[in-house]
């Protein structure tokens, strides 16, 4: 008996992704040539899954703030901060996403993910309750779990759904607090965020939001999902990525709460861990920067999301969502979306290939996620591929019933 016998399933189902053409699990970028565009088995591809937004990863002035930073602080922080003590760049960093936030403090993680540990782990203990949202991200999932407080899933982005569970809490003791986020990674829909604040001051509970794809990309300064919906004040811990918008590696924490400064000294997830490289704070510095500047990214990143919803809208492509900058294209089910998805590469556009359980409702996806740095040029591509690949895949399909 093998450790690893408990993967049999998961790893026979792999195999047959693997067999159908790549493996979506593993694909190598050869040379990153751009924000938009790679070289992928010697083959140029336009890049439509990135997560990277704002466009910035290759932007003049933020390579040239992460050089520097590698010059004067070296190229890691070989430790945690509790240890090692903590670089005044990581506590300028702090101040100036607080500060952009409009919170009192913000606590820099070194990986959204460990932000999402990091907060709730910090916020919650045994005798709290979370209520999540059922679709919230892995990582919110286990920050709860290593928070070791009771567990509650509500529908997702149902405000009425979150109301019944609160009131049956109503005499329960201990803290509670609600999560939810801002966009939703896989399909790219929105959360009602002002019923979501109406719920919880009728209850009196505590709000967060993971605004990991919102930040940088909603509201009229770019603040996210809270921002446009105007329920900021309502929202008690922000969770944000540097991994998006950001064009860095790194996450964040941001609250009013004075007692949030607490968590640099009781949550393990910031504890424990090496702080963030000075090349990484220096990218989100720089990037934030630009964020601050105005509205001209955003704006172009929402032109793109635009006309690729549109393009395949109009190609007969059913989107799972209103436009943003996430764009879900279903697909009919898991040898279709395979299929697709290996064309598309194939074809030269790079989008992610999103399956159950991974998925809501069991959906089959290909995920694409715009940037400012795409030009309508590749956008047009990228919809004429589509189209393209889907003739192969009418074709493909005729031919295996034939075969039948
Ligand atoms: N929260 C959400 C909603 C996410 O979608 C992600 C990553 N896609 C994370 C947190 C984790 O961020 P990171 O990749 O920076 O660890």
């Amino acid at each position: 008996m093998s450790l690893f016998d408990k993967y049999d399933q998961v790893a026979a189902r792999h195999d047959r992704l693997v067999a159908a053409g790549r493996d979506p699990f593993n694909i190598c970028m050869d040379r990153i040539v751009s924000a938009t565009e790679a070289i992928v088995d010697g083959r140029e591809v336009i890049l439509v899954g990135t997560n990277n937004y704002l466009g910035l990863t290759f932007d003049q002035d933020c390579v040239d703030a992460a050089v520097a930073a590698v010059k004067r602080e070296g190229t890691g922080t070989t430790g945690s901060r509790i240890a090692n003590g903590t670089y005044s760049s990581h506590r300028a960093l702090e101040q100036e996403i607080a500060d952009f936030l409009g919170r009192r403090s913000a606590l820099v993680f070194p990986t959204g993910y460990q932000a999402n540990l990091g907060i709730l782990a910090g916020l919650a203990g045994s005798k709290d309750v979370i209520l999540l949202d059922a679709d919230s991200h892995a990582s919110i999932y286990d920050g709860c779990r290593l928070s070791g407080a009771t567990l509650i899933r509500f529908r997702h982005n149902s405000p009425a759904d979150l109301d019944k569970r609160l009131s049956r809490l109503k005499d329960k003791e201990g803290g509670k607090l609600v999560v939810v986020e801002g966009i939703y990674s896989m399909l790219g829909d929105q959360a009602p965020l002002d019923e979501f604040v109406d719920v919880k001051r009728r209850h009196g509970v505590e709000l967060l939001v993971d605004e990991a794809h919102s930040l940088g990309v909603f509201g009229e300064n770019g603040r996210g999902i809270a921002e446009s919906a105007g329920v900021e004040e309502d929202v008690d811990y922000v969770v944000g990525t540097f991994s998006k918008s950001l064009g860095a590696v790194g996450g964040f924490g941001a609250s009013d709460q004075p007692a949030f400064e607490r968590l640099r000294y009781t949550s393990r997830p910031y504890m424990f861990t090496a702080s963030s490289s000075p090349s990484s704070i220096a990218t989100a510095m720089a990037t934030l920067g630009k964020i601050k500047s105005g509205p001209h990214l955003r704006k172009q990143l929402w032109d793109n999301a635009r006309m690729l919803y549109q393009g395949l809208t109009d190609l007969g492509f059913t989107i799972c969502a209103e436009t943003s900058p996430i764009v879900a294209v279903k697909m009919p089910g898991e040898a279709a979306a395979v299929f697709m998805w290996n064309a598309l590469l194939e074809a030269g556009v790079y989008v992610n290939l999103a399956l159950p359980p991974g998925t809501p409702d069991g959906s089959c996806l290909l995920r694409c996620s715009l940037s400012a740095a795409h030009t309508p040029a590749q956008v047009t591509k990228v919809c004429d591929v589509f189209d393209q690949c889907f003739q192969a895949l009418r074709s493909w399909q005729d031919a295996q019933s034939a075969a039948e």
